[in-house]
């Protein structure tokens, strides 16, 4: 099933991300967290695409396998990082043949090892939406950053590119993390401003260990409000205590997104099905 049939419907719904192993050794292990994040039955799932394409040939074979087995619809995504067309297409065959009807089209980060020009046949994800369009009929998403992108001059460079996703084909938007609603609140007047129209679906990600905090902020330059900076002080060091905070934290900012009429929420419990199960079981009055 397309993501954009899904969200479309006029009821709350939470998706799952998930991310495959690196190497094949390790997939047991990581099927088996992911299809019990699947024996709950979100939305839909996401898999995600390791850096340089590493994973690629397990990202397609979790996201079939999601489908297969619990009958959830999923998303593999796909970057541009050193891929050229035909490798590309293979991976869109491997996807038909195996149901998957959803991408999420990333151009991606070069990776520290490699070694020449990673988006010589694609620079942008803008690029690659447009190439999987005229391939085939799949459903493409694309990401977008609320708190802007550090490789822009300004947040409205930021949205100017965002439109040519747009226009390349991309149906709908799954933003980054981000820690306070008001911000995700601003950019989507400042998207809807700019005649975007997609879906804009928030991507939350709850924080379960004090170190993890560091390292997302790393990677997604995401603002940390002082009420979150002060449970993690508080509960940082105390797991249990830490799972159950960030949890609440994150119920609470779906809770919010979903009162204020925001019908899709991305949660990025990643490879986690106790936190995932959790948030569901904190909104199991809400989805109904
Ligand atoms: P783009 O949209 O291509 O933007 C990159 C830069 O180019 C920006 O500065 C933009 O303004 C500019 N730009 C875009 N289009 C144009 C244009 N036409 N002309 C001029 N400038 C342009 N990474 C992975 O490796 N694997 C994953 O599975 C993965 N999943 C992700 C899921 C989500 C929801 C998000 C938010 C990110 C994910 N990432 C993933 C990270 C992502 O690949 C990186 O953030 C990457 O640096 C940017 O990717 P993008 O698709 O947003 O790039």
């Amino acid at each position: 099933m397309k993501i954009t049939e899904i969200i479309k419907q006029d009821r709350p719904t939470v998706s799952f991300e998930v991310f495959p192993p690196k190497t094949d050794t390790d997939f047991t292990a990581v099927e088996r967290a992911v299809l019990e994040v699947a024996a709950i039955h979100p939305a839909y799932m996401s898999v995600t695409y390791g850096a340089g394409g590493s994973t690629r040939d397990n990202t397609v074979k979790l996201a079939r396998e999601i489908q297969r087995l619990f009958n959830v619809p999923s998303i593999a995504h796909l970057t541009c990082v050193g891929a050229d067309k035909e490798r590309i297409h293979t991976i869109l065959d491997n996807m038909k043949d195996s149901g998957i009807e959803n991408v999420l089209a990333l151009r991606g980060d070069k990776p520290r090892d490699f070694d020449g020009e990673p988006f010589e046949n694609y620079r942008y994800a803008s690029e690659l939406i447009s190439d999987i369009k005229d391939y085939g009929d799949f459903c493409v998403g694309g990401a977008c950053y609320p708190e802007g992108y550090p490789e822009d001059k300004n947040k409205d460079e930021n949205i100017t590119n965002l439109k040519k996703k747009i226009d390349a084909g991309c149906e709908f938007l799954t933003t980054q993390m981000f820690f306070d609603n008001n911000i995700f609140y601003n950019f989507l007047y400042r998207v809807r401003d700019k005649n975007i129209k997609v879906p804009v679906i928030p991507g939350i990600m709850p924080i379960t260990r004090g170190s993890q905090i560091k390292r997302a902020i790393e990677l997604s330059g995401s603002n940390v409000p002082e009420r979150f900076k002060n449970l993690v002080d508080r509960f940082g060091d105390r797991p249990g205590a830490m799972q159950q905070a960030g949890i609440a934290y994150a119920t609470d900012q779906i809770i919010d997104l979903l009162a204020n009429g925001v019908n899709h929420i991305h949660v990025y419990s990643m490879n986690k099905p106790d936190v995932a199960k959790a948030i569901l079981a904190n909104l199991s009055e809400i989805l109904v």
